[in-house]
């Protein structure tokens, strides 16, 4: 740490390291950038914003597409044009599989994969020399773990809160095994204390996340008793599920989810296909039949569910019929969105040598398809819920007006003079709009 003389307080004083983060990719990445963050304040850096100058910046990278990767590169050039003299780190999934590379880009004088980013503070701190990058890269170890404290997240209203990591699945197309290593959880102790201290610093809505969050085990402990201990936590409103895998759902979460209840009635299912042959290429573990039964189950145990889904386009040797099955299945089954990925090659996953590749062009034709039929059903969805009456949890000041989220995810924006950060208050749903719904204040 540097030293100057400070002529205000006429003495010496510390002199901080200004260091910035960029967070690419998942929740999971977020909740841990917000950890990254509280570790660098506590060892004597000052954060300061994404876009404010700093000495250091850190990007929490993402490899799970071609875009992911790509989007590091264009952040690095972009800081390199805007902050020259600024040093980058590169850490996380991307940081872990193209270490080498990485360390080749301009300004680049860290590259610290998976296994070793929570000690980023410390390499930072290390003396150096010479211009080359220093890369830390180790191997992913399987134990169970715990966690710095978080403190307030600053970026977010809802805090994120990470409960498991890694994956065993081993998706055909899938790399985050390899980026993030194998299942593995969070003690449930340090799960709930971390509830707690999130709850203190004010946060109202905590979002689970992990990689394989229905995976959580810490012995006999499931994530039905994470969201039964999270529940008790005085000060948590709302719990939210951010993604789980069909095969890992335990029914009995539906049970949980009621009006008035603190889980959230929103789910986040991963689909991939409609196609049961792709599904099996892509070595998903469940039939558009077994989707479907849970999907219809789901609604019957839930009312108002909202349930949203991610789908791959563009598998290697997915023919027109196959995409035809999964845009009828996605139109006919109770789905409310749907997030739509191009198929992206990556070098560690089974699906590279695959055949059948499909064009690019038809790619993005087909996405646009199911882009399309999403939008479509968002917006009858919507407008389902006009003239309800439901809880929204405030997020920012946009337009002359504030916005927020209810519990079934849907944005939601009231014109307001008031104050609402961070207020959960009931709103009348009015108008649907393709992204979010307007609404007024129920006093
Ligand atoms: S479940 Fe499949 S897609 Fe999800 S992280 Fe694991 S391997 Fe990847």
């Amino acid at each position: 740490m540097v030293y100057m003389y400070d002529y205000h307080v006429g003495k010496n004083v510390m002199k901080q390291t200004a260091i910035s983060f960029f967070t690419l990719g998942c929740r999971v990445n977020q909740s841990e950038t917000a950890v990254l963050q509280n570790l660098c304040v506590r060892a004597g850096f000052k954060v300061v914003d994404f876009d404010a100058p700093a000495q250091i910046v850190v990007i929490n990278t993402c490899t799970v597409t071609a875009k992911g990767d790509a989007d590091t590169r264009k952040i690095v050039n972009k800081i390199v044009r805007k902050f020259p003299k600024a040093k980058i780190a590169l850490i996380g999934c991307q940081a872990q599989l193209q270490g080498d590379q990485l360390a080749q880009l301009t300004h680049v004088r860290w590259v610290v994969g998976t296994a070793a980013k929570m000690n980023l503070p410390e390499i930072l701190k290390e003396k150096r020399t010479g211009r080359l990058a220093r890369v830390v890269i180790s191997p992913i170890q399987r134990e169970q773990f715990s966690m710095p404290p978080v403190g307030r997240d600053r970026h977010h209203t809802r805090a994120n809160l990470k409960i498991q990591d890694g994956c065993d699945f081993f998706c055909s197309y899938c790399e985050v095994p390899y980026a993030r290593g194998r299942a593995r959880s969070r003690f449930y102790d340090d799960v709930i204390q971390a509830g707690k201290e999130l709850a203190a610093a004010g946060h109202k809505e905590i979002v689970l996340t992990g990689i394989n969050l229905g995976m959580y085990r810490d012995g006999a402990l499931t994530i039905l008793d994470v969201l039964a201990g999270l529940e008790s936590v005085p000060g948590i409103a709302r719990i939210r599920i951010s993604s789980i895998e069909l095969k890992t759902f335990n029914n009995r979460i539906f049970k949980k989810m009621f009006p008035g209840g603190k889980l959230c009635r929103y789910l986040h299912v991963p689909l991939q296909s409609g196609d049961d042959s792709v599904l099996r290429l892509m070595d998903r573990r469940y039939s558009s039949a077994d989707f479907a039964a849970w999907l219809q189950k789901a609604h019957e145990q839930v009312e108002g569910l909202c349930v949203g889904t991610d789908v791959i386009v563009g598998f290697p040797g997915e023919t027109r019929t196959h995409f035809d099955r999964t845009y009828s299945f996605l139109k006919k089954e109770p789905l409310q969105y749907f997030h739509v990925f191009s198929y992206s090659r990556r070098l560690n996953a089974k699906s590279k040598d695959m055949g059948g590749t499909v064009p690019v062009e038809e790619i993005s034709r087909r996405s646009a398809i199911l882009r399309e039929l999403s939008r479509v059903k968002r917006r009858a969805y919507f407008e389902s819920l006009a003239g309800k009456v439901t809880d929204v949890l405030f997020e920012e000041e946009k337009k002359g007006g504030w916005t927020g989220v209810s519990d079934h995810y849907v944005r939601v924006q009231v014109k307001t003079g008031r104050n609402l950060a961070n207020r959960l208050v009931p709103v009348k749903l009015n108008h649907p709009h393709d992204q979010f719904m307007s609404g007024q204040l129920v006093e």
